[in-house]
């Protein structure tokens, strides 16, 4: 059987932003600095707006959100040896942005619904003496943001976010990335903004902007970055920080600015063919699905469910039925690392035995991607292969998700 939706399709990049790439390439001004520079340059002009789509002061465009997480990371202070807080549900590149720090990651249990467990974050921030929390929105599910942010605020911990699945999500009204000292987010092509790569850094701090701006490889040309710290934060500065070459290109900028306009109603796509296609399993009793809180306006670009019943083996015959059936299922629960799909005992330099329940609740954990236009009819198609997939298992008596 063939394939019932590509679901790894990319957002498309709107014809505006071909105009605007061809225009550039015919300049020949892709580098973001110049000694007599484009007026303004769209790295600039991204960074502007950028900043402005989150309310904060500051944005650094950088060439990934890996480097934006290293860069927030390193500018707030972490050092090699250096503990860090970070939830056990995330993606590779984010343990990853720790571990260029020569840093350690410290995880932190995760509850059924996906988000930080903030009662382990108080013991493990007890038990580490961690200074900094590099906290993952993995795959759009976000916590109480009020109450994370206040604890962070009363331990003197830095709050950094990632935020590579929650652009357009909302925690009570206020952006994700707008909660801690900076927000990372990302514009490779499975996530909101589609420029191949290219990552972005917001904050407030201007010693955090000055630094990622230096950081990033200014050449001190940095007064033609898009939001830059006074002229005495950036002296005090400028002599301290090396050159690491992390920046963004004009051409990327220029992909990126006509796709920002865009993502409400990508937004809105996403979350109405996850709703579809989640309201069908939730109606399974196999199937247990993470709860949503008022509070969350999520950014559905994705779906997560679990099968709480099955073992190892009637997963991977779950995942494999799925898969033949023309639905690109991933799951949590692999022995090794596959795709982009990895859990706590992957990551270099993690300790997974500090998060059994994290581990447990991935072990039953699926995911697929949800692209862009997917009729009411693929939504169907796709529930439809998921369940028959799940009830060819055969699990008697299992115990089910919640209502
Ligand atoms: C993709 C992703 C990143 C990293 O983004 P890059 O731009 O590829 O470096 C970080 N965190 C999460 C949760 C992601 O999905």
């Amino acid at each position: 059987m063939g394939v019932v939706a590509d679901l790894g399709r990319p957002p498309e990049i709107p014809q505006e932003a071909l105009a605007d790439m061809q225009a550039l390439l015919a300049s020949g001004r892709l580098h973001r600095y110049a000694e007599n520079p484009l007026h303004p340059t769209p790295v600039a002009q991204l960074e502007r707006a950028f900043a402005a789509l989150i309310g904060r002061a500051y944005a650094v465009a950088l060439n990934s959100c890996g480097s934006a997480m290293f860069m927030a990371l390193k500018a707030a202070g972490v050092r090699p040896g250096d503990p860090v807080l970070m939830n056990a549900f995330t993606l590779g590149p984010v343990p990853g942005a720790v571990d260029h720090i020569g840093a350690r990651p410290v995880l932190v249990e995760i509850t059924e619904d996906l988000t930080i467990d903030l009662d382990d974050l108080r013991a493990k921030a007890r038990s580490s003496g961690a200074r900094h929390l590099l906290l993952s929105h993995m795959r759009g599910h976000i916590c109480d943001m009020n109450a994370l942010a206040a604890f962070c605020t009363a331990e003197g911990i830095a709050l950094i976010e990632d935020c590579a699945h929650t652009l357009g999500a909302f925690w009570a009204g206020r952006p994700t990335g707008s909660f801690g000292l900076a927000g990372c987010f990302s514009f490779q092509s499975a996530k909101h903004i589609n420029t191949g790569e290219g990552g972005i850094l917001v904050t407030d701090d201007p010693d955090l902007a000055a630094q990622a701006i230096l950081h990033s490889g200014s050449y001190m040309l940095y007064t033609q970055n898009g939001t830059v710290p006074p002229a005495e934060v950036m002296d005090h500065w400028k002599t301290r920080c090396a050159n690491y070459s992390l920046r963004m290109s004009n051409l990327v900028a220029a992909l990126a600015l006509p796709q920002l306009p865009l993502v409400p109603a990508r937004v809105a796509d996403w979350n109405a063919s996850h709703d579809r296609i989640a309201a069908r399993l939730a109606a399974h009793q196999a199937f247990a699905l993470p709860r949503r809180p008022q509070a969350e306006a999520y950014a559905q670009s994705s779906l997560q469910f679990r099968l709480p019943g099955a073992d190892g083996a009637q997963m991977a015959r779950f995942v494999a039925a799925s898969r033949g059936a023309g639905v690109m299922v991933k799951w949590f629960g692999t022995e090794l690392p596959e795709g982009y799909t990895s859990s706590p005992p992957h990551w270099i330099g993690a300790d997974a035995s500090l998060v059994p329940r994290a581990c447990a609740i991935q072990a039953t954990l699926c995911d697929i991607r949800i692209p862009l236009g997917l009729s009411a009819h693929d939504c169907d198609n796709i529930a439809d292969t998921l369940l028959k997939a799940a009830s060819a298992l055969d699990m008697e008596g299992t115990p089910h998700g919640r209502a």
